[in-house]
Order: C-alpha cells, then sequence, then structure tokens
C-alpha cells in the first residue's frame, strides 16, 4: 500500500494505542498535537511509517501497514486514557517527553473549562 509522505517523527512526538496495532507488528500511533499537513489532520497510523522505521514499499522487506484511520471514523483507545490502565503499544524503552505529559495535562484541563461553560451557557 502506499502511503502518502509523512514528516519523520519522534516515539516523544507520537501518542500510541494502548492496544491496537498496525499488522507489521508496531503499534498505532498519532502526532500529538496533529500533524504540520494542511488541515492539521489528525489521525491514527502505523508507528513506523510515522517514524520512518518502515521499508519503503516496493523494497526488500517492506511489509504490509494499515492505512491512516481519521479520528473522526475509529474509536481507538490511547494509551493516556485512565482505561489503558497503563498498557501501550509504544516501543520499550520510549517515553512520552515531559512536555508532551504537560499538553495532555493542559488539555484536560481545557476540555473540563469547555464542559462548565456549556453548562453554565446551557442553563442561562
Ligand atoms: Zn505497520
Amino acid at each position: 500500500m502506499s502511503q502518502p509522505k509523512v514528516r519523520i517523527y519522534r516515539d516523544c512526538d507520537l501518542v500510541y494505542a494502548a492496544e491496537a496495532r498496525c499488522p507489521c507488528g508496531a503499534g498505532m500511533a498519532y502526532v500529538r498535537g496533529g500533524t504540520d499537513e494542511p488541515g492539521g489532520g489528525r489521525y491514527w497510523d502505523c508507528a513506523d511509517i510515522l517514524t520512518g522505521r518502515a521499508v519503503d514499499s516496493g523494497k526488500p522487506g517492506s511489509v504490509m501497514h494499515t492505512g491512516r484511520a481519521p479520528f473522526v471514523f475509529y474509536e481507538i483507545k490511547s494509551e493516556g486514557q485512565p482505561s489503558a490502565c497503563g498498557l501501550t503499544t509504544r516501543p520499550a524503552g520510549s517515553k512520552p517527553a515531559l512536555r508532551a505529559r504537560i499538553w495532555d495535562k493542559v488539555c484536560d484541563v481545557r476540555n473540563a473549562v469547555t464542559e462548565t461553560v456549556e453548562a453554565i451557557w446551557d442553563r442561562e
């Protein structure tokens, strides 16, 4: 399967799925904060594709990978969700960067504020 060219990301730039894996065995992942592509596409993709570890299709040793799974159509549990209970498909030894973990907290707070404002708005 031909994959659109993407910037090469580091493991610490990615949020990994708790359990979902590409047929190649790598974890599914998405780029924290979205990609640089037009529209800031947010989608799940094979981590080996996103990190450039995958062998280009057509070259010796290349394997089949999943296609992109846009957020709006796919419900994949991420490693960051409390219900993931620490499960992750992240390669052993790699950790999300500190700023990534802080960003997660910022998103939590932002979501909480949005929900509160909407609840108040609905009551007015
Ligand atoms: Zn793959």
